[in-house]
């Protein structure tokens, strides 16, 4: 299991000059003693969607060294989505329908909240489901960043 609490941890130290670096936003770091800008996995991964555009978790890894386990960990927070069109989507914990990021699905997460079964599912982890599409050739997830800006 990927540690979650290392994923999101927002307390880096900069490697040029020790001095604790400021989260700016989507994994990206900034010193605020030298100026040095770094990025976590997250960071490193937003980057590589940015440049190529969606791409599979095995390309992800491959290009990134980023292991996949994490890269699943980040969808299942919300934090990457996979695209319409993906051959390959993540499913419900609960009742297998496919979605495109999070844990459960918005019909599962209505009748955990009104069974109050569960505490309340956060927001970003409550999956869209893709929209219908033509498959493609692979059999793998595509997936991009969320919320761009
Ligand atoms: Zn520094
Ligand atoms: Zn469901």
């Amino acid at each position: 299991m990927a540690d979650w609490s290392q994923l999101t941890k927002r307390r880096r130290k900069c490697s040029q000059c020790g001095t604790i670096m400021n989260y700016l936003a989507l994994g990206e770091y900034k010193c605020p003693s030298c100026g040095n800008e770094e990025l976590d996995d997250y960071g490193i991964i937003r980057k590589y969607l940015d440049e190529h555009g969606p791409s599979s978790s095995a390309a992800i890894e491959a290009a990134t060294g980023v292991r996949r386990m994490v890269i699943n960990e980040y969808l299942r927070k919300g934090r990457l989505e996979i695209t319409d069109g993906s051959p390959v989507f993540i499913r419900c914990e609960r009742c297998g329908k496919s979605i495109k990021f999070g844990r459960i699905c918005a019909a599962c997460a209505k009748n955990v909240v009104s069974r109050q079964e569960e505490k309340a599912i956060p927001f970003e982890e409550i999956g869209d489901e893709p929209t219908p599409f033509a498959p493609k050739k692979h059999d793998q997830m595509f997936m991009s960043g969320k919320h761009r800006r």
